[in-house]
């Protein structure tokens, strides 16, 4: 880093310890920390960036296990300079760094429907390449394009048919990061809009361990999405049910636990590493391929070092 040669307006940090910025709570240090202060700041920091140093972007870390190690690279977060949210007629534009709450309830305040937004707590530029969605809506239904700066420290505009997006993936291409995103959203009430919302919140806290650290869905459902990243609820395996039959439900390594509530959410039950967090799981996916010949694929990304 010795030899950039570019000083960044935004905030440059080494060794930044990233259990302060995930939802589990864990993981080591990232090598750098980049806040940059806008998308003029990301682009010419990217450019003067030395090609072998490796870049993270990350968003509010709620479907990471960032290991103990933690990360040989330069995590860029976004900030204030990148949360606007704008919604003109159909479209709604959120910068990365809003919160898919937050937009949700802009686009529904004028009368635009993203409510599957609503319980999802990550950020729209983890919303994009991770295809979030639930309740049968998913950002591939809505997308219209992203707007990216890619590791070269180009500015470009990315349609959403050129990201592929599927079950919780897309090709965004390597090291890029988003900045922005432009949907589509159909109209609808507002007072309509805001007590769907009100509904799948109270849903989610009935069923699942929202007030506890996790990262949501850990495992992917056994018998998968299709390609567009629907899934035949009625007919699908499903990952807390083979967690069960497993007999895992509440079980525990260390600060690790497979929650009560719902078994398919790992959480850190109070003073778990990553390492106790990722061997419970893994212990989870042999009991699971023992007792029932399923492998279980891990949904959480776990990233950085042991
Ligand atoms: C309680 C709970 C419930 C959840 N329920 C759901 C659900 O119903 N549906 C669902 O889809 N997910 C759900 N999740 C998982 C998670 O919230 C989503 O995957 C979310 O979209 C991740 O966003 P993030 O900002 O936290 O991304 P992170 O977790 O920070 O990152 C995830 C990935 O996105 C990449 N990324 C993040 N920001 C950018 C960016 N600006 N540019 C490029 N790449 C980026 C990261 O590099 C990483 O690969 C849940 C999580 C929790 C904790």
């Amino acid at each position: 880093m010795d030899k950039l040669s570019y000083t960044p307006r935004g905030a440059l940090t080494p060794n930044y310890p990233l259990a302060d910025l995930t939802w589990l709570r864990v993981g080591g240090p990232a090598d750098w920390l980049f806040q940059p202060a806008d998308e003029a700041d990301l682009s010419a920091f990217l450019a003067a960036l030395p090609a072998d140093v490796a870049v993270f972007p990350m968003g509010v870390g709620s479907n990471l296990i960032v290991r103990d190690g933690g990360l040989r690279a330069v995590v860029i977060r976004l900030g204030r300079g990148f949360s606007a949210i704008d919604v003109e007629g159909d479209r709604v534009t959120a910068g990365a760094a809003a919160l898919d709450v937050h937009v949700a309830r802009k686009a529904a305040e004028a009368g635009r429907d993203l409510t599957f937004l609503r319980t999802i707590p990550g950020a729209i530029g983890g919303a994009v390449r991770m295809n979030a969605g639930c309740y049968g809506a998913y950002v591939a239904d809505h997308l219209i394009s992203a707007r990216v700066v890619l590791r070269s420290g180009e500015s470009v505009e990315i349609k959403a048919e050129d990201l592929h997006l599927a079950y919780r993936s897309s090709t965004l291409p390597e090291q890029a990061v988003i900045i922005a995103a432009t949907f589509r959203a159909a109209p609808g009430d507002p007072a309509a809009l805001a007590a769907r919302m009100a509904e799948q919140i109270a849903k989610r806290d009935a069923s699942q361990p929202t007030k506890a650290r996790s990262a949501g869905s850990t495992f992917r459902n056994p018998s998968g999405a299709s390609s567009t990243g629907r899934a035949d609820d009625s007919q699908e395996l499903k990952a807390w049910k083979v967690i069960d039959d497993a007999g895992m439900r509440g079980a525990r390594l260390g600060g690790a636990q497979i929650s009560e509530m719902h078994s398919n959410f790992l959480i850190n039950a109070g003073g778990a590493t990553a390492r106790d967090l990722e061997t419970l799981g893994e212990e989870v996916r042999k009991k699971v391929l023992q007792t029932q010949g399923i492998s279980l694929e891990w949904e959480i990304m776990r990233v950085g070092e042991y």
